[in-house]
């Protein structure tokens, strides 16, 4: 959620950086936008926006300096007014802000009595007054920062820009900011994606830590304000990763990855996958926690864990686990799973857990996110930057981890490792045959409802087949235990209801079919995901038995499905209406 993006150095075309860099954080979710850059000439020049960059331009001007940012509203309604950046009633302090100031109510009231004036509905202009008034009894412009960092409340990322003095203070509690550095220009972004075009020599602000940049150079202060060396690190992508490539939407990009990268993991990542495999063995129960897509892959693991490595492993959604982990001790294992590292629901249930003392593995695709550098241990999906809204590769990345490590548990790693090359295998064939699921989605795509249908570790599957529909189509789509469509859901199928069912042949086959059976005599018109042919398919998409890695091919013909479920009723699969990327805020 939000895009923040920064730029000081010795080009001249600061406005054109700034607006393509928070055009690559777009996919991050935002619904306004703005600028404020300082011009060679002095002046100051705003601008702010509701909605979409799109294909706009800012005015030719020289410049070297200046801030962005794309908001996601939390405080105030989609007005230009809100729109970020704000400034200060002596124009000296403009500030760009991710998160919430919880206690800004408080704080405005005594700004507004001792003469603010405030322009806006928003928590984040705040900001901007209350260092103006910390400057009046202190020149100092790090001690005011600092005094402003002991006021606020809440998880928070802020470039406070000071164009009088061509300086920006940068912090950080909780959501993200990365600094990038390329001899005498310095960038700061909310994502290291909007970066990469410039530089790979980045630092991960870290929470509590603090950075004063100008032109003589940079300084970063630890929480207790010392002075510290900032390690650079370099990433490992380059920019070609976070463009579109070929491909007319980067979801569909991100599909097309998933092959390699599933292989990836299944050929250099099983050091990671033993490892983790033995902190499971020593633990004294083990969590799964992660939201929206991850929480899917969470759940998938229980099936996994049970069946593959014979374990009872407890899953929570990241907004509920903070009411769920009471009982847990410094022997508790936590696996937090997030694409992007900074899924704040995650974070904060995962923090209490830590202050449990429970041991805490993050899978993540974020190197330098906080999850990764708040985890004892991390897993790194190295699934490269995904940039649509709706999570693909990250996902079955996800699955393909907590299936290796379900086999490790087993000691049938091997075995595992070649399930996973079948499944990439299938993943192969099904974009091969992608215009038949293109071809089912126009047929479908005016329903009034899609169900999708499966037992054990393919009723997961249908519920994030589900969720990835829902994202990109705006269809009502859902997914179902199939034993549960006689308590209640069966009563919603009419005729031409279109239902998927994932129906591998396993454990479950017998008794999905009936459940095929007990839709089609009801009308529905039956999608049937499966190795075996039957006749009460209406609809037979082929998938071969890859043992329980089959879920990966399953959800990608849900994606596929999603995708041209999007394109058939004309929206944009890449950036779903009210969604955002990576959700900061709670
Ligand atoms: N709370 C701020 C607002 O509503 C910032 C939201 C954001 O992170 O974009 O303006």
């Amino acid at each position: 959620m939000c895009g923040i993006f920064g730029y000081i150095g010795n080009k001249k075309n600061a406005g054109e950086m700034i607006l393509s860099g928070l055009k690559s954080l777009e996919y991050r979710g935002y619904d306004s936008w703005g600028v404020a850059i300082k011009k060679d000439d002095s002046q100051i020049y705003i601008e702010k926006h509701t909605g979409k960059i799109g294909d706009a331009s800012l005015p030719a001007m020289d410049s070297s300096i200046g801030i962005g940012h794309t908001r996601w509203a939390t405080h105030g309604g989609v007005t230009d007014a809100n729109a970020h950046p704000h400034i200060s009633c002596d124009k000296k302090v403009i500030v760009v802000h991710n998160g919430i100031v919880e206690n800004y109510e408080e704080l405005k009231k005594q700004l507004i009595k001792i003469g603010h004036t405030f322009t806006s509905e928003t928590d984040s202009e705040v900001l901007a007054h209350q260092i103006e008034e910390f400057l009046k009894e202190e020149k100092d412009l790090h001690v005011a920062i600092s005094k402003l960092r002991s006021q606020i409340a809440g998880m928070n990322a802020v470039i406070v820009f000071f164009p009088d003095k061509e300086t920006f203070y940068i912090f950080k509690n909780g959501s993200p900011i990365v600094l990038g550095e390329k001899q005498n220009e310095y960038f700061v972004a909310s994502d290291a994606s909007a970066i990469i075009p410039y530089t790979k020599h980045v630092y991960f602000v870290e929470d509590g830590e603090m950075v004063s940049l100008n032109r003589n150079g940079i300084s970063l202060f630890d929480s207790e304000g010392k002075n510290k060396d900032i390690d650079y690190i370099t990433l490992s992508y380059n920019a070609e990763a976070v463009s579109r490539g070929k491909y007319p939407h980067f979801m569909l990009k991100e599909i097309y990855e998933q092959p390699t990268v599933i292989q990836n993991i299944a050929s250099s990542q099983l050091e990671t996958v033993k490892e983790t495999a033995k902190r499971i063995i020593n633990a004294y129960g083990t969590y799964l926690v992660g939201c929206g897509t991850a929480s899917y892959a969470c759940l998938a693991g229980t099936y996994l864990f049970s069946k593959i490595a014979k374990r009872h492993i407890n899953f929570s959604i990241g907004s509920e686990f903070s009411y769920l982990l009471n009982f847990l001790k410094d022997t508790s294992l936590v696996i937090a799973l997030s694409q992007s590292g900074e899924t704040i629901d995650t974070l904060a249930s995962v923090q209490k857990a830590k202050a449990k003392k429970a041991q805490l593995i993050a899978l993540t695709n974020v190197l330098g996110s906080t999850l990764y550098r708040m985890a004892d241990y991390s897993m790194l999906l190295n699934a490269g930057p995904e940039k649509a809204v709706a999570s693909t590769k990250a996902y079955t990345a996800k699955i393909t981890f907590l299936y290796l490590i379900a086999h490790e548990i087993n000691r049938t790693l091997h075995e595992g490792v070649q399930n996973i090359s079948r499944a990439v295998r299938e993943i192969e064939g099904l974009l091969e045959r992608k215009s038949h699921i293109q071809h089912l989605a126009n047929r479908i795509k005016n329903k009034n409802n899609i169900f999708i249908l499966g037992r054990g570790v393919s009723y997961a599957a249908a519920l994030e087949s589900a969720l990835k529909i829902k994202e990109v189509s705006y269809m009502h789509a859902e997914g179902f235990a199939a034993g549960e469509l006689k308590h209640g859901v069966i009563a919603l199928i009419e005729e031409g209801t279109p239902v998927i069912l994932f129906n591998p042949e396993d454990e479950t086959y017998e008794d999905t079919l009936s459940a095929a059976h007990e839709v089609k005599a009801r009308g529905a018109y039956v999608i049937g995901v499966s190795s075996r042919k039957n006749d009460v398919y209406d609809t037979f998409i082929e998938v071969k038995n890859c043992q329980d890695a089959t879920i990966i091919p399953n959800v990608v013909i849900a994606q596929l499905m999603g995708y041209y479920l999007a394109l058939a009723k004309g929206y944009d699969p890449d950036k779903p209406r009210n969604l955002a990327k990576s959700v900061t805020v709670k």
